[in-house]
């Protein structure tokens, strides 16, 4: 366990926040945990404690006054005998994987061997643990869809615990460890079902034509979870900002769901300013809710590609608000994401909540 106090994050957030922690703590076990905190070493250290991942979903809107947690604990494992053949004889794989390894490396790991599972979720920055929190998702996948198990210690019991997926409570970026059990469980690893067989998923109609194009030029016949993962990570790279050149935290807010009358207004602007053929991007929530991407709300008050000194709205995704010089600070995001959700709420009278994390 490695320990270090007044401890620079500048490279443990990727929106570059210029802050540092009281005390910072990366251990490399499941034992060095237990050991930690039943040894009541914790009750010495600054509080409160946060744990973090990779940063790419936290904003840091200040220097950190208590311990930052880290996990090391970074390993991909087949489980013998875990799997099973599903009804066309596919081979089904079960894995597990640490929760501080790199999320992207675990996609890498089962693409190479030609597993399918978490192709369409490539290029996630962040770590497993924090996928796990997070039930991240992309290109009509999400977390929950391949996990079936969490790993998990108690820091109130200094024991562990393992959840079933159903115990995880999976919803649209949401699970019970951001919310009843927040705080109190650091997830340690994860076991995921992967098939050798069960093929891509391409409900989204632009990674279809990307991967038919693919296939085509590959002269291959079928796609293999390769394929399909390249693709992702093409169609990724030239639509959101690499947080290694460009500091960000992806996208900064949540897409509102609004009630159906909500939605009839903003489709009554958006037709009586680009006539009646012009369609609202939408998704039926359910129960009479409509969700609308924030990214059009956005982009209609006019901010795609705003900049104002060290920050800006990316011009490519107006979704994601970036640290456009490097030099930015929490007040600059803060200020701006302050205005966003002002103007938002001022031209169609719908509240923007933000998706990052303010610490
Ligand atoms: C360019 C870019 C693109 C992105 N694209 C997507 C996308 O397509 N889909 C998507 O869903 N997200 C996306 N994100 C958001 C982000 O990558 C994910 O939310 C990711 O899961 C965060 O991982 P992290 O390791 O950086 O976690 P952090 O941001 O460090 O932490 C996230 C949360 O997890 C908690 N946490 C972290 N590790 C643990 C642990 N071991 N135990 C308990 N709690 C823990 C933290 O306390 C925090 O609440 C994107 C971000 C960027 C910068």
């Amino acid at each position: 366990m490695k320990k270090s106090f007044n401890h620079d994050l500048s490279t443990s957030n990727t929106f570059r926040m210029n802050v540092s922690c009281a005390c910072y703590i990366e251990y490399d076990s499941v034992e060095e945990l237990a050991d930690f905190f039943s040894s009541g070493r914790q009750f010495d250290l600054p509080r409160p404690f946060l744990h973090i991942g990779g940063g790419s979903n936290l904003l840091f809107t200040k220097d950190f006054p208590g311990t930052v947690f880290h996990s090391g604990i970074r390993f991909v494992s087949p489980l013998e005998g875990g799997g099973q053949a599903d009804a066309s004889g596919a081979g089904e794989v079960m894995v597990e994987v640490g929760a501080g390894t790199r999320w992207d490396d675990f996609c890498g790991w089962c693409a190479e061997r030609g597993l399918w599972g978490p192709e369409n979720l490539s290029g996630i920055p962040g770590e497993t643990g924090a996928a796990a929190v997070q039930n991240i998702g992309a290109y009509g996948t999400e977390f929950k869809d391949v996990v079936r198990k969490i790993r998990c210690f108690d820091v109130v019991t200094c024991s562990v615990k393992t959840f079933s997926r159903d115990e995880c409570r999976y919803g649209y970026r949401d699970s019970i460890f951001k919310q009843a059990a927040k705080g109190r469980y650091i997830v340690t690893s994860a076991v995921f079902a992967l098939s050798s067989g069960a093929g891509p998923q391409l409900g989204y109609g632009h990674v279809k034509d990307a991967v038919e194009k693919a296939l085509s030029e590959n002269r291959q016949e079928s796609p293999t979870p390769e394929l399909v993962r390249s693709v992702i990570l093409g169609i990724r790279n030239s639509k959101l900002p690499d947080p290694a050149e460009m500091g960000n935290a992806g996208s900064f807010f949540k897409n509102p769901v609004v009630p159906k009358v909500f939605y009839d207004k903003v489709e009554h602007y958006a037709k009586s300013k680009y006539g009646q053929d012009y369609e609202v991007p939408h998704f039926d929530a359910g129960s009479g809710f409509i969700k609308i991407p924030a990214a059009w709300l956005i982009e209609q008050c006019g901010w795609k590609g705003y900049t104002e000194g060290n920050v800006g709205v990316y011009a490519k995704q107006p979704l994601v608000l970036v640290n456009r010089t490097g030099a930015a600070t929490p007040d600059e995001i803060i200020a701006l994401e302050k205005k966003i959700s002002d103007s938002v709420m001022n031209l169609f009278g719908i509240g923007l909540n933000p998706e990052v994390e303010h610490i």
